[in-house]
């Protein structure tokens, strides 16, 4: 047991991007905090990220800004293409439209960058310990805070805090102890991905852009990253194979029957023909909850709220949490209950609206036929600019004032 005053110690469980983040947001907030991850060690690999403004500002507050630019590409668009025609739908600007519009930039970046300047930061600040190889098995809260107790290779650990934050993922345990009886929802899709060495493909890969292919029952997703060194890819399918799990291989000859010659254009194929060897993880996500606390206690991230990635904010909305979440706790201090009532009440309506609306991108993406004929044209019709601005409640978002 801790001897250090247990009022100000927030435990939170998880070092994925949002227990990362809420450890550097509370510390900031005047917290001391203890983080527990299950893992050994902290992994660096994984695929490429986007960070739109309302996540990469509250990650520059934070002071990560330095340490995540020498990694990031911005992008200066997202490009729409038709998978079957290979012609360009639209292009939403982003770059220094986007850093306009919303005074934060639009950032791609590898998974293991951002988690390793988040890791370095949390490293570097005094008032946060994280332990590594500790999971989390349960959790009492009280009326003075919770005790939360895990185990590591040392045995059984236990403290007292003033609040947890468990930020466990899409597989969260604490989600059903804090009363939530329902499964991860298989979405009957597949994620493929893969790194390509940019000198390898053709210069339009190269661009600073995402490129969205929009096809039959399936769309492909590229951009650069590693400072433009790595070309990230990642195809959907529809598909019924559904083990949990991030990173299962998958091979090239699996991957290519899912994008025929007839529905994908040349271009988009000879992309996908490069790597040999994919990863592929099956999607899931929830539905939307009421409420995510009981007394001091409350989820964050992907255990609160798990999304289909077709509007790339399930890490931009665990980042939002961790800056709210920190907000209420510090200006709430004598009344952790209430603070995370608090959290769960500001951060309910938009995290359902953003779990909706990637719900439905998924849907769009994937039309045929006439459908998606009026879906590209429709997007013409928007263009670029103004489809950015139809974004603004998403990318303008900030912390609410008091
Ligand atoms: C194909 C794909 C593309 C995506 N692209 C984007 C994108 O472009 N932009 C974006 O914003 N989001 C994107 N996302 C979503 C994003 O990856 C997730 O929303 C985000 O990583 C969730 O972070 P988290 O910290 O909540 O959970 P996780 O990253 O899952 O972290 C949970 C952590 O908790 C640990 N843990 C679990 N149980 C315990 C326990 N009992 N005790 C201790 N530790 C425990 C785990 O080991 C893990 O480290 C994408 C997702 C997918 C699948």
């Amino acid at each position: 047991m801790s001897s250090a005053t247990p009022s100000r110690i927030v435990i939170v469980a998880g070092a994925g991007i949002g227990g990362l983040t809420a450890a550097l947001a509370l510390a900031r907030s005047g917290f001391r905090v203890t983080v527990l991850e299950q893992a050994e060690r902290l992994e660096e690999t994984g695929a490429g990220i986007q960070l739109s403004p309302n996540a990469t500002r509250i990650l520059i507050d934070l002071g990560l800004g330095e340490r995540l630019r020498p990694h990031v590409v911005a992008p200066a668009g997202l490009r729409v293409l038709s998978a079957r025609s290979g012609r360009e739908i639209l292009r939403m600007p982003l770059g220094v439209a986007a850093a306009q519009r919303y005074g934060a930039p639009y950032w791609m970046i590898h998974r293991g960058d951002l988690q390793a300047a988040l890791a370095a930061a949390v490293g570097q600040e005094l008032d946060i310990s994280l332990k590594l190889g500790m999971r989390m098995e349960d959790f009492v809260t009280h009326p003075n805070g919770v005790t939360v107790s895990a185990r590591g290779s040392t045995g059984l650990w236990d403290e007292r805090g003033h609040a947890l934050i468990a930020a466990d993922g899409l597989w969260s345990t604490s989600r059903a102890r804090l009363g939530s009886t329902d499964a991860p929802r298989f979405s009957g899709r597949t994620a493929w991905r893969a790194l390509i060495p940019a000198k390898d493909v053709a210069p339009e890969f190269r661009e600073p852009v995402i490129q969205l292919w929009l096809g039959r029952d399936a769309h492909l997703v590229h951009y650069p990253v590693k400072g433009g060194k790595l070309i990230n890819v990642v195809v959907i399918t529809l598909d019924n194979w559904n083990e949990p799990g991030w990173s299962e291989p998958a091979a090239r000859g699996e991957l290519l029957p899912r994008l025929p010659t007839a529905r994908w254009a040349p271009r988009a194929r000879a992309l996908v023909h490069y790597p040999e060897a994919w990863l592929k993880w099956a999607l899931y996500d929830r539905r939307p909850l009421m409420n995510w606390s009981q007394g001091s206690a409350a989820l964050l991230g992907d255990a609160a709220h798990p999304m289909l990635p077709f509007l790339a904010q399930g890490a931009a909305m665990a980042i939002e949490d961790a800056a709210v979440a920190a907000q209420c706790l510090a200006r709430m201090p004598d009344d952790a209950a209430g603070a995370m009532k608090t959290y769960t009440a500001v951060r309910r309506a938009r995290t359902r609206k953003v779990q909706r609306q990637a719900a439905k991108n998924g849907e769009r993406y994937h039309l045929a036929g006439l459908p998606a004929m009026l879906r590209n044209a429709a997007m013409r019709v928007i263009g670029g600019e103004q489809l950015l601005h139809r974004y603004d409640w998403l990318y303008d978002w900030r912390p609410p004032a008091a």
